[in-house]
C-alpha cells in the first residue's frame, strides 16, 4: 500500500438529505423535551459532539459530558428512520469509486468524520458502502475535527502493517473544516464541491486539488496519482 484516502462522509460520499439535522431535532425533543431548531449552528464539516454541545448551550441546557451522551444516543435512536427521505443518496460516482479503490493493491482507505463511528455505519450501512472501510477517526475521538487526524494515522498503520508518507496521505471533504484538518496532519487535501461549499469557496482553502464531483472515477484515480 503507497496511498492513503481519508473520507468525509456527509456532503462527500452522501447527501444526507438533512437526515442527521431531523434527528438531532427529534433528539432534543426527545431527550429535552424542546421543540427546537438548527438555526445560528452550523453543521457542516463539525462534529456530531460539538454540533450537540452548541445546540444545548442554544437552549440553556445543561451540557455536561453525560447530557451530550444522552443526546447522542437519542440522535443515534432517531437516524435510521430518517434516512428513509427521497434526497437521501450516494453522491455521483461514489460507489464506483470506493469499490474501484477497496480492489486497488496500492491505494488503502478509511473514514476521517466528525459523525460518531455508530452514526457513520448507520449512514454508510444504508447505502452498503459502510463494508469499504476497515478503519477510521470518529468524532467518538473528539469533538475537535483537528484532532482526528493523527487518529486516522494511526489506525491506517495498524490495519495495513505500513507507514503511509504524508505526500501519499489525502484527506478528502467537502468544507474548510475538511481542508484544514488535512493540513494540520500535512496532508495532501481534496476538496469535493458537492456539499455547502462552491469549488471557488474550497479553492480559497488553499486544497491542494478541487473536484466539482466524484463522477469520474479514472480522474480521480490520476489525480491521487493512483491509476
Ligand atoms: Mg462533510
Amino acid at each position: 500500500m503507497k496511498t492513503l484516502l481519508l473520507w468525509d462522509i456527509d456532503g462527500t460520499l452522501i447527501a444526507s438529505g438533512g437526515a442527521g439535522g431531523r434527528a438531532l431535532i427529534a433528539a432534543l425533543r426527545l431527550e429535552f423535551g424542546v421543540a427546537g431548531s438548527l438555526d445560528g449552528v452550523e453543521l457542516a464539516g463539525r462534529t456530531d459532539p460539538w454540533i450537540a454541545r452548541k445546540l444545548l448551550a442554544k437552549y440553556e441546557l445543561p451540557a455536561t459530558a453525560k447530557d451530550i451522551a444522552r443526546f447522542l444516543e437519542r440522535y443515534l435512536a432517531a437516524l435510521p428512520a430518517e434516512l428513509h427521505h427521497p434526497l437521501v443518496r450516494p453522491l455521483p460516482g461514489v460507489p464506483e469509486i470506493l469499490v474501484t479503490i477497496a480492489g486497488h493493491p496500492e491505494v488503502a482507505q478509511g473514514l476521517l468524520t466528525g459523525n460518531l463511528r455508530r452514526g457513520a455505519e448507520i449512514k454508510l450501512g444504508h447505502h452498503d458502502l459502510w463494508r469499504h472501510f476497515p478503519f477510521g477517526a470518529f468524532s467518538d475521538d473528539s469533538e475537535f475535527r483537528n484532532d482526528l487526524g493523527p487518529h486516522a494515522l494511526r489506525r491506517a498503520c495498524e490495519h495495513h502493517h505500513a507507514e503511509f508518507p504524508l505526500e501519499r496521505v489525502f484527506v478528502i471533504g467537502d468544507t474548510p473544516h475538511d481542508i484544514a484538518c488535512g493540513k494540520a496532519i500535512g496532508a495532501r487535501t481534496i476538496g469535493v464541491a458537492t456539499g455547502h461549499y462552491s469549488a471557488a469557496e474550497l479553492h480559497a482553502t488553499a486544497a491542494t486539488i478541487v473536484v466539482a464531483d466524484l463522477s469520474d472515477t479514472l480522474a480521480f484515480l490520476r489525480a491521487v496519482g493512483a491509476e
